[in-house]
């Protein structure tokens, strides 16, 4: 059990900060966003009842010696053993500081909204070396207890699960904590009864500082259009598809045709209905404005997606131009659309129309049938 999860600020170096933190862009997870599960280690999820009061992070359930990487830019400062060692932490614990390069509004663990430009990273029960065999051998850069500033990048290793025996707290686990400002102290790791205010759930943190990146462009995209049409997008399927990977980018196929296109992390709720995993969700942005349509991004997901970009979606397909149906069912041998043999009565089918193969008037496009049940696709 965790009984002596408190740090006091007499076991705290607090970095001084002598220059300007390298604001952040966007915040990514600190492992791979198919295991950052929260609660998945022990239950525990932010600001769960623990045996020291209400739990002021997410634990994550990990393999000994995955790395952790720090969630954005910003500055390590703090990077030692717990205090209350051989409990709490344990052998090692980071702070980072970041700036967010503007104010954002989070949720505190009481449900109030709080606006701040800076947080406070935490990440709890690791070692700065990746194997025991290495613990006086090769080493993270990082400087222990030190005062100096340590700038850090997003996605840097900044250290690794600890094994049970280290850690401070049992079986092996991350603790991702936010503390939402620049001055918020110990303790980190369970509310004493005040500290429940100045926290938030990182998964949470991430969804909201990553959001502006949907639609944003490198200097090769200059359409307004483009932006507001993946933003809008976004909020029609926020939170379920999580939050976005990298920034919008243009997707050549085998044949040289184009869509632009901004992948998703995916579903991290495995109780939500399953958007697909890192990878396997995208918007598309769609430029036709034909009088019919207008520019819009539309969501292609899981089996769409995958079958889409395996056969030259952009060449055989063009862009979407409607959201797709999912749970149709067929009482009927009827097909609705030139799709084979492949719907029999009683089948459920997802549905999603492109582009490409339009009558005269420009309001018909190829549509691409998936047969839930028999796991195939038509046209
Ligand atoms: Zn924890």
């Amino acid at each position: 059990m965790n009984t002596k999860l408190f740090l006091t600020a007499a076991t705290m170096a607090v970095a001084t900060l002598t220059s300007a933190i390298e604001a952040v862009d966007y915040l990514e997870c600190p492992v791979n966003g198919e295991l950052y599960i929260p609660g998945s280690f022990d239950g525990r999820v932010f600001y769960c009842d623990g045996v020291n009061g209400k739990h002021l992070g997410e634990d994550i359930k990990l393999l000994e010696k995955t790395p952790i990487k720090s969630i954005g830019n910003g500055d390590l400062i703090i990077y030692q053993k717990d205090g209350a060692y051989p409990y709490g932490f344990g052998e090692l614990y980071a702070i980072i500081l970041h700036d967010l390069g503007r104010e954002y509004e989070f949720k505190d663990a009481l449900g109030n909204k709080v606006k701040t430009r800076y947080i406070k990273s935490i990440y709890g029960h690791i070692r700065n070396y990746a194997d025991r065999s290495d613990k006086v051998g090769t080493k993270l850069k990082w400087k222990l207890n030190s005062t100096d500033v340590q700038p850090v990048k997003r996605g840097e290793v900044i250290g690794y699960v600890n094994n049970d025996a280290e850690n401070g707290d049992g079986k092996e686990h991350l603790h991702a904590g936010i503390a939402l400002s620049k001055n918020v102290g110990a303790p980190f790791g369970y509310d004493n009864g005040s500290q429940g205010k100045n926290f938030a759930a990182m998964s949470e943190v991430i969804k909201i500082v990553s959001t502006p990146i949907v639609g944003q462009r490198s200097s090769a995209f200059v359409s307004d259009t483009m932006s507001q049409a993946f933003i809008n997008a976004f909020n029609r399927h926020c939170p379920k598809i999580g939050w976005p990977v990298n920034y919008v980018h243009k997707w050549t196929s085998t044949f040289g045709y184009r869509v632009y296109l901004q992948d998703f992390q995916g579903d991290m709720d495995a109780n939500a209905e399953h958007f697909g995993w890192n990878g396997q969700t995208a918007l598309i942005y769609n430029n036709i404005n034909d009088g019919f349509r207008s520019p819009a991004a539309y969501l292609v997901r899981e089996g769409m997606w995958e079958y889409y970009r395996n056969n030259d979606g952009p060449a055989k397909f063009g862009e979407p131009f409607t959201e797709e149906v999912t749970g149709l069912r067929y009482a009927t041998n009827k097909q609705p659309y030139r799709a084979g043999d492949a719907v029999r009565t009683g089948d459920t089918i997802t549905v999603q129309k492109f582009n490409l193969v339009k009558d005269g008037y420009g309001n018909q496009g190829r549509t691409l049938v998936y047969n839930n049940n028999l796991d195939n696709f038509s046209i």
